[in-house]
This record gives C-alpha cells, structure tokens and sequence, in this order.
C-alpha cells in the first residue's frame, strides 16, 4: 500500500524530523535529501515540504514550489561539482512513471554518465 497522507507519507516523516536522512538542501519550502538507494553516485531527492501527491495535485497555487525545486537543484549542482559534467533531473509520475513514493519530488542524478532513453 502505498503512502497517501501526511500522517504516513514518507517524505512527511522525513521533513518532520521523525524519519533520518541525509539532508544536503533545505530552506522555506524546500529539503533536499540523499536517495537511500541511490541509481548514481550522486542521487538527491528535492521535495516540497507541503504534501503534494504528484503532478496531477499541482494548481496554480502550488506550482511555484516547482520553480523553488529548480532554484534548489541548482545550488545543489553547485554543491555537488556537477555543473562542469552536468547531472539529470526526473520526475517520476504515476504508475507508468515509475513513481513508488506519492510525495512530488524531483531526482538529482550525477556523477556518471547518464543513458537515454531512460530504462
Ligand atoms: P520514485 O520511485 O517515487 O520516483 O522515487 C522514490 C525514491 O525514494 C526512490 O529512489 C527510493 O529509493 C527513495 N526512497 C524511498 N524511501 C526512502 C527513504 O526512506 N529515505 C530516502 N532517503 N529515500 C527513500
Ligand atoms: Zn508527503
């Protein structure tokens, strides 16, 4: 079953301070945390702390958080040396998407290099 409220939502538990992680980014609206089980060397998840299932959630309200998670994933560039090689920013949406966490986050993926099309 797969976590739908902020009671049981993972990254909620995370952003709450009731679940450890390995922050590298956080500001107003923002976290930024290492993947537990990273698909590259460098594997960031950047997530708003409002609880936003998915895309579909978005509105016109909430879509700023977006353009904040973009802010965030390029001081997290910098942080971690990837503007020179670059790095890959994905969101996983919906089943066929391959999203397993319903909390909006984006993937920080660097560190090697990346192939396309995406598995
Ligand atoms: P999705 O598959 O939904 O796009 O991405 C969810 C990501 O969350 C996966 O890459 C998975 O490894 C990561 N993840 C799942 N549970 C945890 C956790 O408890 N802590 C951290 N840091 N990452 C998690
Ligand atoms: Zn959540």
């Amino acid at each position: 079953m797969m976590a739908a409220s902020v009671d049981d939502c993972i990254f909620c538990r995370i952003i709450r301070g009731e679940m450890s992680s390995n922050i590298v980014y956080q500001d107003a609206d923002i976290m930024a945390f290492r993947d537990v089980n990273p698909a590259a060397p460098t594997h960031i998840l950047i997530v708003p702390r409002q609880h936003i299932p998915n895309m579909y959630a978005l509105d016109e309200e909430t879509v700023p958080l977006v353009s904040r998670m973009m802010l965030a994933a390029k001081s997290i560039a910098a942080a971690e040396k990837a503007e020179t090689n670059g790095f890959r920013l994905v969101f996983n949406n919906g089943s066929d998407g391959g999203q397993s966490v319903n909390h909006l986050h984006m993937h920080f993926l660097a560190g090697r290099r990346m192939a396309w099309p995406p598995g």
